[in-house]
């Protein structure tokens, strides 16, 4: 199971309280909402389109450096990177 998931799953066993104690603290809820925020914050920032890094020659992913193009050829079609799925803004208007 991945950490995204987990995430989700454990905020939905809060909703519904599925421990059964019934009793959860404020500090622990507090907790608990701050770490699952982090965690689905990464998710949403991935899916957003984020502008491609331009170097002299390339366009490089602005999430993990990987080279997407070379700097006279675009790719808009490609809509995440193959390596980390960050969302990319080709900055090219169709
Ligand atoms: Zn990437």
């Amino acid at each position: 199971m991945n950490k995204y998931k987990e995430a989700l799953d454990e905020i939905k066993n809060i909703v519904l309280d599925k421990s059964g104690d019934g009793y959860r603290t404020a500090k622990y809820l507090q907790n608990f909402y701050y770490s699952s925020c982090e965690t689905l914050q990464e998710l949403v920032e991935r899916a957003t389109p984020k502008k491609l890094v331009t170097t002299r020659h390339t366009r490089r992913c602005p999430s993990c450096n990987r080279q997407m193009s070379d700097i006279n050829n675009a790719h808009p079609n490609m809509k995440f990177c193959p390596n980390c799925g960050q969302a990319l803004d080709w900055g090219i208007k169709r």
